[in-house]
């Protein structure tokens, strides 16, 4: 039961208010996923964000970008500054509705393997400025526990959005959250692949990176066969009641030969 609600107005507040409650307090963004668990995990304390996410989207002189972390899905949809890796995962979410309220912030800040804008940040190695230090982290080591910090803000650099890059979902309808998400960004030179990037999302606990194979496709230009072995060989998902283990085996490597265009 929630027994606190803070809306704090600086982040220096929000972050000391998560200090004095600890464990038991979480942020409120969009609480589109917070709300889904409220009855069954152990909240007291809610700091409400509203006056101090940002939404701000900027694009700097060096082509990076800086994301606020109160950005919706939708403003990432509808706002033309927004490059077009994060608009098609933005897209995957389907549910106007959702979008609409949905945050970037939240969307790393829950880690689940099957956030739709997580694969896509991975392979453009975003970063997030933390509210309590001028340390940048990766969003790859955040959402595997490395920090559970307030996030303020997304850092993209404008190389990585120079890379090509692809991404694929499976849902059961256009309605559900995807089984399956994967994202690429490649070069591609005389035909070879270099500097390959492959993150996936439902194969593992939490959205994952594949660097094996990465360095396994650098220089190559290989067939979509051995693209599909390669990935085969390196997941475990779990079956469950989204799909078995072998579905989700095979989705996932389909979906990655897609992301690189080899149909
Ligand atoms: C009907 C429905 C459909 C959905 N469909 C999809 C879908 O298609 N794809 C998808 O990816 N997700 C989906 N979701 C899940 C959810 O909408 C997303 O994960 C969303 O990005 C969460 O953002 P939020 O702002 O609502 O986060 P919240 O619910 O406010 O917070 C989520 C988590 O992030 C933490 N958090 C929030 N903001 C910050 C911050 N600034 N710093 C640190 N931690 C923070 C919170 O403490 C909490 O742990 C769906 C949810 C619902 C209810």
């Amino acid at each position: 039961m929630i027994k606190n609600y803070f809306t704090p107005n600086t982040i220096e507040e929000a972050v000391s208010l998560k200090e004095t409650y600890g464990d038991r307090a979480k942020y409120l963004s969009g609480g589109t996923e917070l709300n889904l668990r409220i009855n069954k995990e152990k909240y007291e304390t809610f700091i409400d964000l509203r006056n101090v996410n940002s939404r701000e989207i900027k694009v700097l002189e060096s082509g990076s970008m800086e994301i606020g972390a109160g950005v919706t899905f939708q403003d990432l949809v509808s706002n033309e500054n927004v490059p077009y890796q994060l608009k098609r995962a933005a897209q995957y979410m389907d549910s106007r509705n959702v979008r609409n309220i949905a945050t970037i912030g939240g969307n790393i800040g829950s880690g689940r393997t099957m956030g739709d804008l997580l694969p896509t940040l991975l392979v453009l190695e975003a970063k997030v400025k933390i509210g309590e230090s001028e340390k940048l982290i990766t969003v790859e080591d955040y959402i595997h526990g490395r920090c559970d910090g307030l996030i303020e803000k997304i850092i993209i650099n404008g190389s990585d959005l120079e890379k090509s890059y692809g991404s694929r979902a499976h849902m059961r309808t256009s309605n559900d959250i995807s089984i399956i998400g994967a994202a690429v960004t490649f070069e591609e030179r005389d035909g070879k692949l270099h500097r390959v990037k492959i993150a996936l999302g439902g194969v593992d606990k939490k959205v994952i990176r594949l660097r094996e194979v990465e360095g396994s496709l650098e220089g190559k230009t290989p067939t979509k066969e051995e693209i599909v072995n390669l990935i085969k060989e390196n997941i475990n998902p779990l079956g469950d009641v989204r799909g078995s283990k072998e579905f989700k085996t095979h989705m996932a490597a389909e979906l990655v030969a897609e992301s690189f265009g080899i149909n």
